[in-house]
């Protein structure tokens, strides 16, 4: 059984150190023996929206999928979104150019929730705004997978926002139902936010990598019980070696029992737009 990996930056995303280019991470991803493909999804920031890059991705990956006469790459986006109103910074040339969308909030004040003196009505503001942000940026938009879920909360707080992200979840869920929207199963938890947790409940004493793995899959959980929405498998590698990085999405995948018909394939994403 192989797997795509959705969700692989390549140097036009400024987070990545050491650049390196499409060809390579396809080559890494597929020596896993378990990867079918990739999708290149380099920022898009809500700030700076520069996309320029998508340009010359196009370029490159008809290029490598003519020469490997299949299409084994996908040209995606990573598209930030930060505003309450949903509002959308992919422009309309971009949509025409990419097979398909990720987004999700990367922005918000996240670790002003650890600050000294944050009282419960804070956070219940900073939890309303980030609710606002999903449902009418997904509802509104051309979005086909929901990256990371949670990831600036659970990265700072374990599963001290539970109840906050629980509370909101059901909405979100009826949003990515209807709008055929996929939550992404992503290996950035597992292998990089095993140790930034910084705030603790009283007298929880449990290891804030138990806390990640914990409520990430509770998130899935709640997804799969919901039915009638797809999952996809993002590596977020940042770095060559990650490319593919998908065998914890996978496991996890298979442990939760999500069915194969639900798991996005290669295929999937380039029909759907
Ligand atoms: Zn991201
Ligand atoms: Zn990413």
């Amino acid at each position: 059984m192989s797997f795509f990996d959705h969700h692989v930056h390549t140097g036009y995303s400024r987070c990545v150190k050491t650049p390196y280019a499409i060809k390579a991470a396809l080559e890494r991803a597929l020596q896993r023996g378990y990867v079918e493909g990739i999708g290149i999804t380099n920022h898009v920031h809500f700030n700076s929206p520069e996309q320029e890059h998508l340009v010359k991705s196009r370029a490159e990956i008809d290029a490598l999928n003519r020469k490997l006469k299949a299409p084994r790459v996908l040209l995606g986006a990573e598209v930030d979104v930060d505003h309450p109103t949903g509002k959308f910074v992919l422009t309309k040339i971009s949509q025409g150019l990419v097979d398909y969308v990720i987004a999700g909030p990367h922005n918000l004040p996240h670790q002003s929730l650890a600050m000294d003196g944050m009282d419960k009505e804070e956070f219940a503001e900073y939890f309303g705004t980030l609710e606002e942000i999903i449902v009418n940026s997904f509802s509104k938009n051309p979005v086909d997978i929901w990256v990371h879920p949670f990831l600036q909360e659970i990265e700072i707080g374990g599963e001290f926002f539970s109840e906050y992200i629980f509370a909101m979840l059901p909405r979100i869920l009826t949003v990515l139902k209807e709008c055929d929207i996929a939550m992404e199963i992503s290996a950035t938890f597992h292998r990089d936010k095993m140790d930034t947790v910084k705030i603790f409940k009283q007298g929880q004493h449990d290891e804030p990598w138990l806390q990640v793995i914990r409520i990430t899959n509770k998130i899935y959980k709640a997804a799969l019980d919901h039915g009638g929405i797809n999952f996809s498998f993002g590596s977020d590698a940042h770095e060559l070696e990650d490319a593919g990085d998908i065998g914890m999405p996978a496991a996890i995948a298979g442990l939760l029992g999500i069915p194969g018909s639900h798991i996005l394939h290669i295929t999937d994403l380039k029909l759907s737009r």
